[in-house]
C-alpha cells in the first residue's frame, strides 16, 4: 500500500463525509427530481436565474461557492451591478441558457412523506380499477 492509497484509506474511516461527499453528477437535469445512484440520496433538481435589479433583464447564472450569482458582473442591456436570484419552478428550452441549477438533497423527513405518498397513490389503484370492470 503506497502512502497516498493509505492517506485515502485512513481519511475515508475517520472523515468519511469528506471522501464521501457525492456530487451527484448522474441525476439527470432534466427531471424534476430523482435519486443519485451514486450514493442513494433523493435529490431535487433547483433552477435559478439571475435578473438585473435595474432594467429587470435576465443575466446568466452560475453557482459559485454554493450561492447564485450572475455570469456577468454587470447588465448587458443597462450596466447595472445589482442583480435578483429568481427561482424558476419548471424549466424550459429558453431559462435553461440563463439558468444555473442546483442539486439539493432532499431531508429524511420529506423523504418519508415522498415514500408515503405514493403507497398511497399506488394502493388506490386497484379499487379504481375493480369498479370500472
Ligand atoms: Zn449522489
Ligand atoms: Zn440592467
Amino acid at each position: 500500500m503506497s502512502l497516498t492509497e493509505f492517506l485515502s484509506n485512513f481519511t475515508r474511516i475517520f472523515f468519511p463525509s469528506i471522501n464521501t461527499k457525492c456530487t451527484h453528477d448522474k441525476i439527470r437535469p432534466d427531471a424534476e427530481q430523482s435519486y443519485c445512484p451514486d450514493c442513494g440520496k433523493l435529490i431535487q433538481n433547483e433552477w435559478y436565474v439571475t435578473r438585473c435589479s435595474c432594467c429587470g433583464v435576465k443575466m446568466k447564472a452560475m453557482v459559485s461557492n454554493g450561492k447564485i450569482v450572475p455570469q456577468h458582473h454587470f447588465c448587458s442591456n443597462c450596466g447595472g451591478k445589482d442583480f435578483t436570484v429568481e427561482k424558476i419552478e419548471k424549466i424550459n428550452f429558453i431559462d435553461i441558457n440563463f439558468a444555473a441549477l442546483i442539486k439539493r438533497e432532499v431531508d429524511e423527513e420529506r423523504f418519508c412523506k415522498t415514500t408515503r405518498c405514493w403507497q398511497e397513490r399506488t394502493a388506490e389503484q386497484p379499487k379504481l380499477l375493480v369498479q370500472y370492470l
